[in-house]
């Protein structure tokens, strides 16, 4: 099974998609990585969703990633009795200590520190700040607001004071517990929210290691200043534009994206543009022309990925979200006007041995009319620099490593496969072009180009360019060689396949 384009797409799961068949349905309508969102749900939600992205994988015998999404140190309110409620312009509504649920005149306030540093004439504002509230008096205990527009308050909304300086850690206690849960679950990527410092990602990586890939979301405007060493410190970075978009004023969002989609690119690093992209299919079953335009422009600012969040998690139409997605993301990549913005913005190779032959590999490739390009790859980082060049030729990326085979679903072009553990050259060609026939990417008599690093099995030691054939010979061995595959893949997928 092959996705008919490049950039990817990434859903959030929830009550409207937390089941079997729905998670089935959405990696069928075009999902290659699938969010946990650890600020809403329990661990044995979490662990049920998981459980079911894996089945779906041993399924369809494609490897999928799973992101959990750490809370980070947002700031939210507490819950009401009725679950949602109304406000009205010039209304009081109070912010307190009070654990009890909340009403129409206050809820629960669970940031201590917020008393400290809030004060009369700042603006807080609720749910990515579709509620507006106006800062009146601070006591200890409690945070007088007069209400600026009519709007719903529910449940653990988000909470931001853009213009108080919050005192946050990078990981609260309750992200320490989820990460160290997510870890042990074996997710691919941990999502690092409200980073404001290269030093936040450092932290995270001496508790993460190489458990994980780290998936640093910018949405502090903070970030931005230190935005180059904090891309270099992460494995992927998120535009995650619902909180960046309550911290900066709206209208200089658009160019944190494509600022931030460009230091990514520069660096080689997987970007992924989230939040509010097709908002109102939550409740429609077709997009505003304006969300359509949102998610093509994405595609054409060279972004790896697009991800949905509440379209998936809990709105009415999540499989045609992903449905919609899949057909912006394939229309835009038709257009001959896309290959150009991608050549404009491609970005030299650096004077590595791995980004020559990557740079070699895209241009003997596009001579020689290769139908594929396959990085033989351990630790993923060929198919990664291969991925920066942006080729036209499709990479299909063959790995021993099931780990690496999942985290790299997220990134530009790439079409992830679990392969053999190779001994010499000769299995090298041999397994690359039985994985070119059988994944669809050629026929017999194709030209397919390869790249690798010997001696195998190291990191880091791309080094190798190879061209070949792809021969009837190469499927007619494809059975012993499938059984060393099998065996050579580590057991949990060994099993399914
Ligand atoms: P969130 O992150 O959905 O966890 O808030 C994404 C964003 O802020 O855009
Ligand atoms: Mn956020």
């Amino acid at each position: 099974m092959r996705r008919q384009r490049k950039a990817k797409i990434v859903a959030t799961l929830g009550p409207a998609s937390g089941d079997l068949s729905k998670i089935r349905a959405l990696f069928d309508a075009g999902v290659d990585v699938f969010r946990l969102n650890f600020s809403h749900g329990t661990h044995d939600d979490h662990r049920a969703r998981l459980e079911a992205v894996r089945q779906v994988e041993r399924d369809t015998g494609r490897p999928i990633s799973v992101l959990a999404d750490m809370q980070g140190p947002k700031l939210r309110i507490g819950t009401f009795a009725a679950g949602r409620v109304a406000v009205k312009t010039g209304e009081r509504f109070v912010l307190d200590t009070d654990t009890a649920p909340g009403d129409a005149s206050r809820v629960y306030l669970p940031h201590p520190e917020l008393f400290d540093v809030a004060a009369p004439g700042q603006s807080l504002l609720i749910d990515d700040g579709k509620v507006q509230l106006l800062i009146e008096s601070v006591s200890p205990e409690r945070i007088v607001t007069k209400v600026m527009n009519n709007g719903m308050l529910s449940d653990r909304k988000g909470v931001n004071v853009p213009d108080a300086v919050v005192p946050i850690a990078a990981l609260t206690a309750k992200d320490r517990v989820d990460l160290d849960f997510a870890l042990s679950l074996g997710v691919d990527w941990i999502g690092l929210s409200f980073v404001q410092r290269e030093a936040d990602v450092l932290e995270a990586r001496a508790l993460v290691g190489t458990r994980a890939g780290l998936l640093t979301k910018i949405e502090k405007p903070m970030a931005m200043k230190e935005l180059p060493a904090i891309v270099q410190a992460s494995d992927a970075v998120m535009v995650a534009r619902g909180d960046l978009g309550v911290e900066l004023p709206p209208e200089r969002v658009p160019g944190a994206q494509k600022r931030i989609l460009r230091v990514c690119r520069q660096y080689g690093k997987p970007v992924v543009v989230a939040t509010q992209m097709l908002e109102s299919m939550i409740e429609s079953p077709v997009p505003t022309r304006a969300e359509a335009s949102d998610v093509a422009t994405a595609i054409y600012d060279g972004a790896d990925a697009v991800m949905l969040s509440a379209e998936s998690a809990n709105g009415k139409y999540p499989v045609e979200a992903v449905s919609m997605m899949n057909r912006i993301i394939t229309e835009v990549e038709r257009d001959p006007l896309y290959r150009n913005m991608l050549d404009a913005q491609h970005e030299n190779p650096l004077s590595t041995r791995q980004d020559a032959i990557c740079a070699a590999l895209r241009e003997v490739s596009t001579i020689i009319g290769a139908v594929a390009s396959v990085t033989y790859t351990s630790s993923g980082a060929t198919a990664l620099r291969a991925a920066r060049e942006r080729p036209s030729t499709p990479i299909v990326s063959m790995t021993p490593n099931l780990e690496v085979a999942r985290r790299q679903s997220l990134t530009w072009g790439v079409h992830s496969t679990v392969g053999p553990d190779v001994q010499s050259v000769g299995e090298m060609v041999e397994a690359a072009c039985r994985v070119c026939l059988t994944e669809g990417f050629a026929k017999e008599g194709d030209q397919i180009t390869i790249v690798a690093g010997m001696p195998f099995g190291q990191g880091g030691t791309t080094n190798l360019l190879r061209v070949a054939e792809v021969s009837a010979v190469a499927g007619s061995t494809a059975a012993s060689a499938e059984a060393r595959s099998t065996s050579a893949a580590p057991s949990e997928y060994a099993a399914a396949w």
